[in-house]
């Protein structure tokens, strides 16, 4: 697939009258949109034979995809049994990833619960490291795209993400600029912001890492705890889409931009329009 500026869904288009997965993928194409995040936030239940066929739908219309793996995942949790769980899940997740022809599967890697930063830090990184094994002895070609937290509760600064990526090769920085938007009480409001989390990725991670970069979108409220909610694009330009689309339209990035607001698709082709006019 050429790597191009994609944006889609988390999940089904919202005016999509078919119930499969496929549906859904042919309804973003036939919108305009070039990418779709298949959502197993709730456990991966998905038919082999729909998987495949949605596997390919997207082929033939050149529409990315990409698997959200299930919320209860923590890679951080010194339990094994909460260890297992998660092993199983983001394996489930990485199968289903295999079957669709996805070559990312997003999660959010963990919580602190009552440990300090850095066990929590090593935790996740022996458990990704079993499970990139793990992937690799069953041939599962996909990336694990490590989410940027929301919640200060949540693993997953952009430094904690970045130091994971270091260590394990199939680890990928996920930004979901929303989120980075809410723990730091507000902090993206200028282009100058965007760019910052841009370069450091590729100060610290290499420019490789920018080439077909996953991000999620939406603009959010928030406490002083993070995430609250999710927003339409441009009810309070929380963070806003504007100096992103300028930088992504001058700087020509082929990243893939997955809508979370609550408008989904109908956000991501407005997102893909603001782009497209400052071409
Ligand atoms: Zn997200």
């Amino acid at each position: 697939m050429s790597a191009m500026l994609r944006f889609g869904p988390a999940g089904m288009p919202l005016n999509c009258k078919g119930k499969r997965l496929a549906d859904g993928i042919l309804y973003a194409f036939n919108e305009g949109l070039g990418a779709f995040e298949v959502e197993f936030v709730r456990g991966v239940r998905i038919r082999k034979e729909d998987a495949i066929e949605a596997g390919k739908t997207a082929k033939e219309k050149n529409v990315l995809l990409s698997c959200h793996g299930p919320y209860w995942v923590n890679c951080c949790s010194p339990l094994k049994e909460k260890q297992q769980t998660t092993m199983r899940n983001i394996m489930q997740t990485a199968r289903a990833a295999e079957l669709l022809g996805a070559k990312i599967i997003v999660f959010h890697p963990g919580y602190y619960q009552k440990q300090s930063k850095e066990a929590a830090f090593e935790n996740a990184l022996n458990l990704l490291k079993e499970i990139e094994k793990k992937m690799k002895d069953e041939n599962l070609s996909c990336f694990l795209g490590l989410e940027t937290s929301g919640k200060k509760a949540g693993f997953g600064t952009l430094d904690e993400i970045i130091g994971l990526c270091k260590k394990i090769k199939k680890a990928r920085p996920v930004i979901d600029f929303a989120h980075l938007h809410a723990i730091t009480n507000g902090g993206i409001r200028t282009k100058g912001d965007y760019e910052e989390i841009i370069s450091r990725i590729k100060k610290e991670l290499g420019p490789e890492y920018l080439k077909e970069m996953h991000c999620h979108f939406t603009e959010i409220v928030y406490s002083d705890r993070g995430e609250r909610y999710h927003i339409p694009i441009g009810h309070s330009n929380s963070p806003p889409f504007r100096p992103l689309a300028e930088i992504l339209a001058e700087k020509k990035y082929k990243f893939t931009i997955i809508s979370e607001s609550p408008l989904l698709d109908m956000d991501a082709l407005k997102m893909q329009g603001i782009v497209q006019k400052l071409k």
